[in-house]
């Protein structure tokens, strides 16, 4: 069975630009529950942790280097299925590729800021949602 909880990240651009409220509207319009959430800063050791499995990848540096320019918001959400959901909602990684109407294809500027984050699976929820948040930030309601 699916689970229902996704961890997200509006990222630095999307905070820059503005984008919190009208990203997180479409988030509880589409259904999903917010059960945690905060603005925070990764820092570099944060960032790296986080993107661990990338770090082979010729873009990590970047991509730390971006997701520690700026506040962010962290969120889990809830909703039945929520990871392919939330993936559906969000768009493909590269906003040029994103369908019409998903938040990368509304806010996202380039492949690497890319204005939210969505698990992609159920394990990594769990995780990337204990990452971000202690038991007592993360609410049932
Ligand atoms: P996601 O699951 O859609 O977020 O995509 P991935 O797991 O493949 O990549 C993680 C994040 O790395 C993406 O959301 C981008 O912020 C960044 N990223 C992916 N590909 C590239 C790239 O080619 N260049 C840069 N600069 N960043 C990238």
């Amino acid at each position: 069975m699916a689970g229902n909880k996704t961890l997200t990240m509006i990222k630095p651009d999307a905070v820059r630009n503005g984008h919190i409220g009208a990203i997180t509207n479409q988030i509880t319009e589409a259904g999903f529950r917010i059960v945690a959430m905060k603005l925070t800063q990764l820092t570099q050791n944060d960032a790296e942790r986080f993107y661990a499995v990338h770090k082979e990848r010729p873009f990590f540096g970047e991509l730390v280097e971006f997701m520690t320019s700026g506040p962010i918001v962290a969120a889990i959400l809830e909703k039945d299925n929520a990871v392919a959901d939330f993936r559906t909602l969000i768009g493909a990684t590269n906003p040029a590729e994103a369908a019409e109407g998903t938040i990368r294809a509304k806010y996202a500027t380039s492949i690497g800021e890319n204005a939210v984050h969505g698990s992609d699976s159920d394990e990594n929820a769990k995780i990337e949602g204990d990452f971000h948040f202690a038991g007592r930030e993360q609410f049932d309601y």
